[in-house]
């Protein structure tokens, strides 16, 4: 295990790396069954660094510089997971990871050079699934990286799932309900669409919690409560005495047709 200390250089607005290296040679999934990695990264120094770490840690690396070299990059494949810094030439990496997480199921790692709770905060709550300071250690954001791809998949293959008066569009992140739509949060979204992708089947409380709040330290699970509270209130004809979203006592809660 390579264990370099990236450098530590605050942000630039320069763009000297050729667009999306290895592009060509990655058009499908990696046939070998690497993981995909996009490095949104305009710092040459991180872009070498990550580009050899990455690779001798068995990750498939794609590289893109600024936003529109990854928007170009997303265009012709889906990578299995995206390093975004979040200072870039031509935009911020937190408004385009909200693009990614509105337009695609592909987890995003966040890394910046900030290290304020504020943009902590920032970047989980706009859909990042992990998020790391510069300078941070390869085998760290190995780890992180490994974490974040064990993590369950949120949504299923399926674009639309319709059961009951429901019907839920994963793509366009919508519900609807005897045909009105309906306005729910962005977890609440999520937490709708982890039951979906399980319909009939439980899903115990930690995959909620690790999926929605990926892993952090929950002081108080009511939270979790909560949301499922609000969900029912939202998607049941009778929310005290539900219909679809069903409490397994103890253990979690599933979704019925
Ligand atoms: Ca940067």
């Amino acid at each position: 295990m390579i264990d370099c200390a990236l450098p530590d250089q605050s942000d630039h607005v320069s763009c000297s790396l050729p667009s999306a290296l290895f592009l060509n040679e990655v058009a499908v999934a990696d046939p070998e069954g690497r993981s995909v990695v996009m490095v949104v990264e305009d710092e040459e120094s991180y872009q070498d660094a990550l580009n050899i770490g990455l690779t001798v840690e068995g990750f498939v690396v794609v590289a893109a510089s600024t936003i529109t070299q990854a928007r170009e990059v997303m265009s012709n494949f889906k990578p299995d997971l995206v390093l975004l810094d979040v200072m870039l030439p031509d935009g911020s990496g937190i408004d385009y990871c909200r693009e990614i997480y509105d337009t695609s199921r592909i987890p995003v790692i966040m890394v910046s050079a900030r290290t304020s709770e504020v943009d902590v905060v920032l970047g989980l709550e706009i859909g990042a699934a992990d998020y790391v300071t510069k300078p941070y250690r390869l085998r760290e954001l190995v780890a992180r990286m490994r974490a974040v791809l064990r993590r369950p998949v949120t949504n299923t293959d399926d674009e639309i799932i319709t059961f009951g008066d429901l019907r839920i569009d994963f793509i366009r992140r919508t519900v609807t309900r005897r045909g009105i739509e309906i306005e729910l949060s962005r977890k609440e979204f999520d937490l709708l669409a982890l039951f979906a992708s399980r319909l009939g089947q439980v899903v115990t409380r930690e995959v909620c919690l690790d999926t929605l709040w990926w892993g952090l330290e929950l002081s108080d699970t009511r939270t979790l409560d909560t949301h499922v509270k609000r969900l029912r209130q939202k998607i049941e004809d009778d929310p005290g005495n539900p219909g679809h979203l069903i409490t397994i006592r103890g253990v979690g809660f599933r979704l019925d047709a």
